[in-house]
């Protein structure tokens, strides 16, 4: 089977992206892996810290090599947004597939110098872990926002610049990188997120030398996230949209099922939801 490496840099080529999607449970995670196959590639399924201390961390290691055995499908995990060294030594240890050094809210040099510490215990881990670091501040909350999040700025000036990114990568050694480009973190109630700076996403990629992820993709339009993945785009996240599609179905399953005690039944309900936006949005980084 593929590497978690290979599917990217063979993602790239074909001007595709990879879905990372979050979970929490072991319905949005079958979910997630029987859109995959239906569509047919490969996907990310990504924890947070918070996700992550609700699943277990061995527990979902063991989940999603469970899935990948089962189907011989590449299933890959990522511990996202990792916030110091030892959330990522964890996920190391414990055999994720991929991190992400989280420093955008600390000063370069420090977000710089946490990045290379995580990419060399990576390395030397004698596995082929995927590490992705991150410049510019996007928020930090998976949510329906009723504005742009505190501390964010998408006016072009605050967004990474593409000689930061070249910076970043050649001193971190990343695998990945996830840049600032008008993405944020959560979607925006009732509307469109703002549109993404398709232009810095080209230059960046350019500089940075690495494959660029695209974070918070929920409330991005379609043809905005098409134009990132050509742009340089190898992975995009969806999280708010899952966790909005997962709450509502849920609601549904309950209310239709009054008298229903049993989970494996009600819960069909949000599943089906999770499955409609992970194969709607596998679609579109794929064509
Ligand atoms: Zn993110």
């Amino acid at each position: 089977m593929q590497t978690l490496r290979e599917c990217i840099a063979e993602a790239e080529v074909a001007k595709r992206a990879i879905g990372h999607f979050n979970f929490s449970n072991l319905e949005t995670l079958r979910a997630i892996v029987q859109s995959a196959r239906a569509v047919g590639v490969p996907v990310i399924v990504g924890l947070s810290e918070g996700e992550r201390s609700f699943v277990g961390l061995a527990q979902a290691v063991a989940l999603v090599r469970s899935f990948r055995d089962e189907y011989g499908h590449p299933i890959f995990l990522n511990a996202d947004h990792s916030y110091s060294f030892e959330k990522v030594k964890e996920a190391v240890d414990v055999g994720f597939d991929a991190v992400i050094v989280d420093g955008a809210g600390l000063p370069f040099a420090e977000n710089a110098a946490m990045a290379k510490e995580c990419v060399a215990y990576a390395r030397a881990s004698g596995r082929d872990v995927v590490v992705e670091g991150e410049l510019g501040f996007i928020g930090k909350a998976s949510q329906i926002l009723k504005k742009i999040p505190d501390g964010v700025k998408i006016s072009p000036e605050y967004l990474t610049a593409p000689e930061d990114a070249a910076r970043f990568a050649q001193e971190t050694g990343v695998d990945l990188f996830a840049p600032a480009v008008g993405n944020i973190h959560g979607m925006l109630e009732g509307g469109a997120d703002p549109a993404l700076d398709i232009a810095r996403i080209r230059a960046i990629r350019e500089a940075a030398g690495v494959p660029l992820v695209l974070h918070g993709a929920s409330g991005n339009s379609a043809e905005d996230i098409r134009a990132a993945i050509a742009a340089g785009v190898a992975v995009v996240h969806i999280n708010t949209e899952l966790r909005a599609a997962y709450r509502k179905g849920l609601v549904r399953g309950l209310e239709e099922n009054q008298d229903e005690l049993a989970p494996y039944k009600y819960l069909k309900e949000p599943m089906h939801s999770v499955v409609k936006v992970v194969e709607e949005k596998l679609k579109i980084f794929n064509t």
